[in-house]
Formats: structure tokens, sequence, C-alpha cells
């Protein structure tokens, strides 16, 4: 059985952690005069639970998943961030990752000095394992995986991910920022058999709550001792703790707008296709489709000086000539449409 204890650098396991001032946060009636805080201030005048017991109860009733093995981010930028500072030592370890991906797996890496090993995905933007695992050397430590990945779309292969997870003995970090739309359960029920596997999700896909800034791990409690000793004290700040409580007590509201978005993306795909100017819509399991196109820069800009937005995805490894959409509203994709049959007229 792989022990997570080996994994970790010595300097994070002597790690004496910042104990802050609010050790019995959940005791009700006492007088706290503890931490500086100013008693004269109104409703946000105290400091955060550090350790959001309150909402990580709440969600794992949402979840399914037990307290202990939940862990609370700033965003999941702020958990990618932390599992690399965690388990990489700057400047000796590296960490693998796949290409095309999500651009911060290789910006947080680089800002901490470690090396970022790109493996492509094949061209139906799905894993090669063997080619994966032949990159892992006695400095990686940590591989991470997408899926659905940004910005193909596509949820990765079971199986092909499982493969990684039987080989690899170091961290693998698996980002499942848009699991609900892909109507898979993803990995949850992996994280018993794996205890080097971090699952991670976030409110600001299918939860709609993309401004309150929280990412949440389920993994090994083992790991997520591990990383509450490395973040900051109260990296959840009490507005974002208190919001996600009223809106993770409401799942079926989640449920309903990642149905109207499947829905709409389902139009918006059938509608592109038939346009000339576009090439090809890559099948998605996410809310945004990769779009490949006969003249992507002339559709940006088209689009750019009606007032619609969309992404240039072109210089990632297999994406020549694709953007990436993100499916809107239904009166926004029809907008999106519109404009799309009105370019289709004047260019084609
Ligand atoms: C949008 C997105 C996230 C979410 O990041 P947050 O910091 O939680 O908002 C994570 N991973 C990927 C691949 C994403 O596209």
């Amino acid at each position: 059985m792989l022990k997570i204890m080996n994994i970790i650098p010595e300097e994070i396991k002597n790690l004496e952690p910042y104990k802050s001032a609010r050790e019995d946060f959940n005791k009700k009636g006492l007088l706290f005069l503890d931490a500086n805080e100013n008693p004269c201030g109104e409703r946000y005048n105290r400091y955060p639970d550090p350790l959001q017991h309150k909402l990580k109860n709440q969600l794992s009733k949402t979840t399914g998943t037990p307290a202990e093995k939940l862990f609370l981010g700033n965003g999941s930028d702020e958990i990618i961030d932390l599992v690399i500072r965690t388990f990489c030592r700057p400047g000796i370890d590296n960490l693998i990752t796949i290409e095309p991906s999500y651009g911060m797996y290789e910006v947080l890496a680089s800002i901490n000095r470690v090396e970022t090993k790109k493996v492509p995905l094949n061209k139906n933007f799905q894993l090669v394992p063997d080619e994966l695992l032949s990159e892992v050397d006695d400095k990686t430590k940590l591989i991470i995986l997408c899926s659905p990945n940004n910005p193909s779309g596509n949820l990765l292969k079971f199986s092909d991910i499982e493969k990684i997870l039987q080989s690899f003995t170091g961290i693998i970090l698996l980002d499942e920022a848009y699991i609900e739309f892909s109507g898979s359960e993803g990995f949850k029920g992996k994280i018993t058999e794996y205890p080097n596997l971090i699952l991670m999700r976030t409110l600001s896909k299918a939860w709609g709550m993309a401004g309150i800034r929280l990412g949440y791990a389920m993994c090994d409690p083992e790991i997520v001792q591990i990383l509450s000793k490395v973040k900051y004290p109260y990296n959840i700040n009490s507005i974002t703790q208190k919001k996600a409580m009223q809106v993770l007590k409401k799942p079926q509201r989640k449920q309903k707008t990642v149905k109207h978005i499947n829905k709409e993306k389902q139009k918006v795909v059938k509608i592109l296709r038939d346009l000339n100017c576009i090439e090809k819509i890559y099948s998605s399991d996410a809310n945004f489709i990769l779009v490949k196109t006969k003249n992507y820069r002339d559709i940006i800009h088209f689009l750019k000086e009606r007032g619609i937005i969309i992404r240039d995805r072109s210089n990632l490894k297999h994406c020549e000539d694709c953007v990436r959409i993100t499916i809107g509203t239904k009166s926004q994709n029809n907008k999106l449409l519109k404009q799309m049959k009105q370019f289709e007229k004047l260019k084609t």
C-alpha cells in the first residue's frame, strides 16, 4: 500500500503550522479576546473558520464524500498551486501534464520553479498512457490530468486514467471542473482505492458561482491534513463560506442549469455544424465547444465587432484554426448563431 508520508518533501513533513487563534471556533458562548479583532465592527468583524467546518459538512452532504476527505481552496487555482508547492521541491522536482490542457498548470508550476513536462494527447484528445508514463523519472512527483479536458471538452477514457493511477506512485491531481456537464460520476468513487489521487472540483462552472472563488478537493484525509498545514489560515473568507452554504443546499438548481446548458449545446452544435466556415466541432462533455474553423481570425474579429467574444485556441497543440465557445443562455446563443449565419452570408 502506497504511503502518502513517503512522498512528502521533508520540509513539509516537518512543518509546524501557524496555529490560528480560533481553535475553539465551533464552541458557542465563548468570549473571544484572542485574535485582535475589532469588537465594534459589525457582521464581518470576526476571522472566518480556518478549517471551514460548517461548509465542509454541507459539502459532505451535497457530494456524499466524508468531510475529512474534503479540502477547500480559493478557487481550484489555489488548490493547484498548493498541491504543486506541497509535493514538488523548487528547482529539483518536476510534474507531468497533458497537452493541450488548462494553461494554469504550467503557469503555477513555473511560478513555483517546478519543471513541467507536457505529454501530447492523441488527435482525438485522448491519453496515451504508456507515452505519459515513459516521461516519469525519479524527480516526477505529480501528474496533472483534466477530464473533461479544457479546451477539447471531452472526458478522458476511464481505463486510461486508471492505468496511470495503477502505475504512478506520486500524486495524481485529476481536475474535474466540468464533470457535472458530462453526466458521468467521474472518479469520485475511486479516492478510497487510490490514496494518491486528488480529485478537484469547483463551484465556478456547473454551480454558477465563479465570483465567490471556491474550489474543492476530494482525497485521502492525510493529504487534506498536509494541504491544510500549507495553506493560508483564512483562505476561504466569511462571505464565500456563507454564500456557498446557501448554494450547496440547492443542488436541484444546479441540475436544472446543467440540463439547460446541455440542451442549448446540442442546438448550437447542430446549427453551427451546417455552416461552411466550420470545419469540425469536437464532441463536448462540458459547457463549451471546441470548433475547428476555416478562418478563425475573421470569425473572431467579425464577432468581436458585434460585441461577442469567443476564445482563440489556435496556438495550442492539435487545435490549429480552433476557437472555444462557451454555451450561454438561450438568448445569448441565439445572438451568436445569428451573427455566425450573417458571417456565412457575407464572407463565403
Ligand atoms: C474553469 C476551470 C477551473 C476552475 O477554476 P476556479 O479557480 O475554481 O474558478 C479549473 N480547471 C479548469 C480546467 C477550468 O477550465
